[in-house]
C-alpha cells in the first residue's frame, strides 16, 4: 500500500491537496481514496471497490473508448469559454448555485458555455443546493441554453421529483443515488431521468452494473476525483454498461498537479481508451506521502477493515 498525496490546481470539495492510497494486486493496480471527511463506514464500500480492481478485475468491456465532458467550475464567462475551447470536448457540464454567487452568474457561464460548444451538449449541476421553487425558477431561465439535463438540483429524492413534475429539462441523481441508503428510490419516486454512478462510493464495476440494472435509467459514469488508476476503474464500468448514451464526467485527471502513471487518462477529442494503467515508480515515488499523513491512512485502512 503506497499513500499518494497530491495538490489540486483548483480548490474543489474545499479540498486543494487530494490524497488516497493506490496497491497493486492479482488482477491489477487498485486506488482507495474516500475523502477526508467521511466516517469509517462510509467507506468500506470504498474498500470494497479498490478489492474488485486489486483481486478479480473488471468485466469485459463492450466499447474501446468512452465519450467524457469537460467540466466548468464556477468561474466567469470567459475562462468559462477557454475551458471548453481547450478541452476538445463536445459535452460540457456547468457548476451551478455556487454559494456567493447568484442566477445571474450562473446565466453568464452557460451562456458562454453554449456559445463555445455550438452544436454540443451542455449539463449543468447544482449539487444539491437549489429548493424546489429556486430550481424550478432558474431552470425557466436557464433552458434557452437547450440544456441536457441538470445533476442533483436540489438535496432530497422527494424534491427531484417535484422539480422533475415541474420542468421540461431532464433531472439527473447523483447524491441522491450515491449517498443513499435505497439507491433505487430514486425510480420508484419517479425522481430522475439519469443516473449518476461512481464506483468507489457505491463499491466497485459490479455493484455499479448492478444497480444500473435494477434502476433502468440511463447512466452516467463519474469520478470521484482519483488519478488514473481510479478513473480507470470509472473507464471499465462506462466501457463495460450495456448502453451509454450520455458522456461521461471521467475527464478530471487534469485537475491534479502530478500524475502516477506515465500516460495518464486524459481525454482525446472528447474520449478517453479504455485500457489498465500501470504507475511508473519514479512518479510513485514523488507522489507519495509523508510519514505522517502515511500513517493516517494506515490506521485509517486497518479501521475500515475492520467495519467492514
Ligand atoms: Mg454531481
Amino acid at each position: 500500500m503506497i499513500t499518494y498525496s497530491i495538490g489540486l490546481k483548483n480548490k474543489f470539495r474545499g479540498i486543494t491537496v487530494r490524497e488516497g492510497m493506490l496497491y497493486e494486486g492479482p488482477a491489477g493496480w487498485a486506488e482507495w481514496s474516500p475523502f477526508l471527511d467521511y466516517d469509517d463506514a462510509t467507506c468500506v464500500s470504498w474498500l470494497r471497490a479498490a478489492r474488485e480492481a486489486a483481486e478479480e478485475g473488471w468485466p469485459a468491456p463492450v466499447r474501446d473508448r468512452v465519450p467524457v465532458n469537460c467540466t466548468v467550475p464556477a468561474v466567469g464567462p470567459e475562462r468559462a469559454a477557454e475551458i471548453v475551447r481547450a478541452s476538445g470536448c463536445s459535452t460540457a457540464k456547468v457548476k451551478v448555485a455556487e454559494p456567493g454567487q447568484t442566477l445571474a452568474d450562473d446565466l453568464e457561464r452557460v451562456e458562454a458555455v453554449r456559445d463555445a460548444i455550438g452544436g454540443g451538449q451542455v449539463r449543468i449541476d447544482a449539487n444539491g443546493l437549489w429548493s424546489v421553487d429556486q430550481a424550478v425558477q432558474n431552470l425557466k431561465q436557464l433552458q434557452r441554453f437547450d440544456l441536457e439535463y441538470v445533476e442533483q438540483p436540489c438535496a432530497t429524492v422527494e424534491e427531484l421529483a417535484d422539480v422533475r413534475r415541474r420542468t421540461d429539462v431532464p433531472v439527473a441523481a447523483d447524491e441522491s443515488i450515491r449517498r443513499a441508503e435505497d439507491p433505487l428510490r430514486v425510480k420508484k419516486l419517479d425522481a430522475a431521468d439519469i443516473a449518476v454512478l461512481k464506483v468507489q462510493p457505491i463499491g466497485g464495476v459490479r455493484a455499479c452494473l448492478e444497480i444500473a440494472e435494477q434502476i433502468g435509467l440511463p447512466v452516467v459514469v463519474s469520478s470521484a476525483l482519483e488519478t488514473s488508476v481510479g478513473i480507470a476503474a470509472g473507464v471499465a464500468l462506462a466501457a463495460a454498461l450495456p448502453e451509454l448514451p450520455y458522456a461521461c464526467g471521467l475527464a478530471t485527471v487534469s485537475m491534479f498537479t502530478q500524475e502516477v502513471v506515465a500516460e495518464p487518462l486524459l481525454p482525446t477529442n472528447g474520449f478517453l481508451p479504455v485500457r489498465s494503467v500501470v504507475p511508473d515508480p519514479l512518479l510513485l515515488e514523488a507522489a507519495r506521502a509523508d510519514a505522517d499523513r502515511t500513517k493516517v491512512w494506515e490506521e485509517r485502512l486497518s479501521r475500515v477493515r475492520s467495519a467492514g
